[in-house]
């Protein structure tokens, strides 16, 4: 049995939230945390966790929402944590990434929901893209405040510091693409650092990469982990579900 611990329930990428489901459980995929990015994101992700037994939700305005969040819509974030399906903060962080950001809008949008990770003791997804040196700064101000690096693809050196502040390392599709490096940094890292994750409806694996993602694919992931570190799938299975107690406490 699997985890998938980064999906986007979303009503413009599925039409059908239980033949999602389904799909996954007959992949193996028993449980699923549904990723909040904006205000209309987050209340879909709620909605979804309630309604089905095996899905949970993390909460959290994503960078590219830091120039329309207010201090009312953080306020309002705090109301919706009071929920028992809600297992952390995310995604949050700091994008680069596109020309026109702001990163002092980012940078205060990202510490004020991280204070709510500490007042609330939440665990954090964080999204950084092009931003990890501003990523490890900020969180070093906040050691008690444990999370996932979502969709982790970084150097080997850069693996060690997250893992090193108590970060595990959300490991999706990118790994079985055919250019990708991350295969040659987590060979050296111990399995249980990792989390697997599909972020779908995005970063379908190979060979379907270009298709829509869905979390029975955590299933191709995990395969591929498997043979990567020679390890039988229901031992990573064992593994990484150890470490997505450790975060999220299911
Ligand atoms: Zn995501």
């Amino acid at each position: 049995m699997f985890t998938d611990t980064h999906a986007h329930f979303e009503k413009q990428y599925y039409d059908n939230y239980e033949i999602v489901i389904d799909n996954a459980k007959k992949n193996f995929v028993n449980r699923i945390i549904s990723s909040g990015c904006s205000k209309l994101a987050n209340i879909e992700s709620i909605k979804v966790s309630n309604k089905y037994n095996n899905v949970y939700s993390t909460i959290g305005y994503h960078p590219d929402q830091a120039d329309i969040i207010t201090d009312m819509d953080i306020k309002e974030l705090e109301e919706l944590l009071d929920n028992e399906k809600i297992v952390g903060i995310g995604e949050i962080g700091l994008d680069y990434h596109y020309e026109g950001y702001d990163k002092d809008k980012q940078k205060k949008l990202f510490i004020e929901q991280l204070k709510l990770a500490q007042k609330h003791a939440l665990p954090v997804v964080i999204h950084s893209r092009d931003a990890v040196q501003d990523t490890i700064d900020i969180l070093k101000k906040y050691p008690n405040i444990k999370g996932v690096i979502h969709s982790f693809s970084g150097s080997f050196e850069v693996a060690n510091i997250y893992i090193g502040m108590g970060f595990k390392l959300g490991i999706n599709g990118v790994v079985t693409f055919k250019n990708s490096k991350l295969k040659e940094t987590l060979l050296k890292i111990d399995p249980s650092n990792i989390v697997l994750e599909t972020d779908s409806p995005y970063l379908t694996p190979h060979p379907f990469r270009g298709e829509k993602n869905e979390s029975k694919n955590i299933k191709i992931i995990a395969e591929f982990l498997s043979d990567l570190y020679g390890i039988p799938l229901e031992k990573l299975s064992e593994i990484t579900n150890k470490s997505v107690a450790e975060i999220f406490d299911i």
